[in-house]
């Protein structure tokens, strides 16, 4: 089996825009655990008080499937090891697992530590000697391991062969510069695997875009432990992304990891993780991105259709991913279909309303409408096309002020909506003045329709589509809305920035009532 150890909470954190405070830390380490990781490295106690405190809070919770890691160093040069504070602190973390990093590379002990090499292997040997006295689990994390071994091979084989006679229980060769190419790594490992008997793990980093190739390199050359992080987060272009390791060793190469049965999770924690760091969701991340498995050639929708794996590697289910056609100037009758039972239609080619539909969205992709990323706008327009359908309701006028008093700014808006018979006019103020229209329609929409209660705005989207008008130019607004169960998106466009919002949000209500089954004319509806 190959293990898996996280250092999202640590390495990852490292990468720009990646915070945690101390309680999404801990709910990630919780969801990593519930996923099936081998090890989860919580941080570094010598390094932050934030990450002392994470594992003050850790050590009254119980994982089920990892063990808790603590990160540092070996002992300081010319330091006994029970002497050194930061050694102390891993012991104070109470963890399970401690892994420490050491110098294999000649280079760093010579100029960077300014130190002896063997004063560097004493350094190795000692601190893991000490903390296996403590009864902890050590990994020891061989720094530059790939360049050190060019550099010197039989000073890099010396340094782990230090770790593995103190009793390490793991020693991972690290490529912490990211530079190195997969048949490097295959070598080296190699090298390391006809010289070592211990577990031997691989660390690579993504700067040339071989974190993940370059860690399945040390696995088929012997290493069986995996170092990485959730969507690969990470310094500079990140560390190796064990959301794309885990499936490719299960799927790819038939070598067991985390349990099998955690896998159509994959996306799920890919997205929570995203979600607790704050980090839009990468589209085109392999396997769990919302792009992995969307179709839009013409020719390849249709072949999809037919053969699902004519342009898939795999089923996205088996990762808990799903299958998206999108809807663009490419789109063909198929891409139309395909969409259009996603939402729920039932339609096939040989549907009559098929080619009017078609024509229909070409057309307002013309004037600058996206439906890729507004499924709730091409689901009404669908619907629209193949059924008599009632209007839930009409905006029949609006007025829209913003006024600015000193330093503060004030946006009123005015709504005057039909349902069935019935006339309603309201008031709103709003941050904005798409907040302020959106307050106001909900609250004259609201008592006849409760369920339009749950449902929020998550994200607002702007987008000039033909900027050589100048400041008349269309303005192509982008609404997603929640009502926690599902997400979706509307799109308005117009040459008035507030005319194309309020095409979204009208859209965005309306399939709102569409998706809760509201069927009834709305002249039914009682007070
Ligand atoms: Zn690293």
């Amino acid at each position: 089996m190959i293990e898996i150890y996280d250092t999202t909470l640590r390495d990852g954190t490292q990468g720009e825009g990646v915070t945690f405070s101390v309680t999404d830390k801990l709910r990630v380490a919780e969801r990593l655990d519930a996923f099936g990781v081998h090890y989860i490295e919580g941080g570094w106690p010598g390094s932050n008080p934030r990450d002392i405190e994470f594992f003050a809070q850790a050590k009254g919770r119980t994982f089920r499937h990892a063990r808790l890691a603590a990160f540092g160093s070996t002992r300081r040069k010319d330091t006994p090891v029970d002497a050194d504070d930061q050694v102390r602190l891993l012991l104070d973390a109470s963890t399970p697992v401690v892994t420490i990093f050491g110098k294999t590379w000649m280079l760093h002990v010579l100029e960077v530590l300014q130190t002896t090499p063997e004063e560097n292997l004493a350094m190795i040997a000692d601190t893991v000697r000490y903390l296996k006295a403590h009864g902890k689990h050590v990994v020891y994390d061989a720094e530059h391991a790939f360049d050190g071994t060019k550099d010197n091979r039989e000073y890099a084989l010396a340094t782990w062969k230090a770790a593995e006679a103190a009793g390490a229980d793991c020693v991972t060769l690290c490529d912490t510069n990211g530079g190195s190419l997969p048949s490097e790594i295959a070598e080296i490992m190699g090298y390391a695997r006809r010289h070592l008997t211990v577990r031997l793990g691989i660390h690579t980093h993504d700067d040339t875009g071989l974190g993940v190739a370059n860690a399945l390199a040390g696995v088929e050359a012997g290493a069986t432990h995996v170092q990485g992080t959730i969507n690969g987060y990470g310094e500079r272009t990140g560390n190796c992304n064990i959301t794309s390791v885990m499936p490719l060793l299960q799927f790819k190469l038939k070598l067991p990891n985390v349990p099998a049965a955690s896998f159509p999770q994959l996306k799920e924690l890919s997205q929570f993780v995203d979600e607790t760091a704050n980090i839009r969701p990468n589209p085109r991340l392999p396997w769990v991105g919302s792009g992995a498995f969307s179709h839009k050639g013409g020719a390849h929708v249709n072949a999809v259709q037919k053969v699902i794996r004519s342009y898939e590697h795999i089923d996205p289910a088996l990762i808990g991913n799903t299958r998206h056609v999108l809807i663009s100037d490419l789109a063909g009758r198929s891409n139309i279909v395909m969409k259009a039972r996603e939402l729920g239609f039932d339609i096939s080619n040989d549907t009559p309303q098929l080619r009017d539909m078609l024509a229909r969205i070409k057309a307002l992709e013309h004037q600058g409408y996206e439906f890729e990323s507004a499924d709730g706008s091409l689901a009404l327009l669908i619907r629209r096309s193949l059924t008599e359908t009632f209007t839930p309701f009409v905006v029949e006028a609006y007025h829209v002020s913003v006024r600015r008093d000193g330093r503060d700014s004030n946006c009123e808006a005015v709504v005057k909506v039909r349902v069935g018979d019935d006339s309603e006019h309201r008031v709103a103020e709003g941050d904005g003045p798409v907040n302020a229209l959106d307050a106001a329609l909900r609250s004259a929409l609201v008592r006849y329709y409760e369920q339009l209660d749950d449902v929020k705005l998550t994200d607002y989207k702007v987008r000039i589509i033909d900027s050589r008008t100048g400041t008349a130019a269309r303005t192509r607004v982008i609404i997603q809305s929640s009502d926690g169960t599902a997400e979706w998106g509307t799109v308005g466009v117009d040459d008035n920035i507030v005319e194309a919002s309020l095409q979204a949000l009208v859209d965005s209500l309306e399939y709102a009532l569409v998706r809760s089954g509201v069927t009834m004319p709305a002249q039914e509806v009682r007070r």
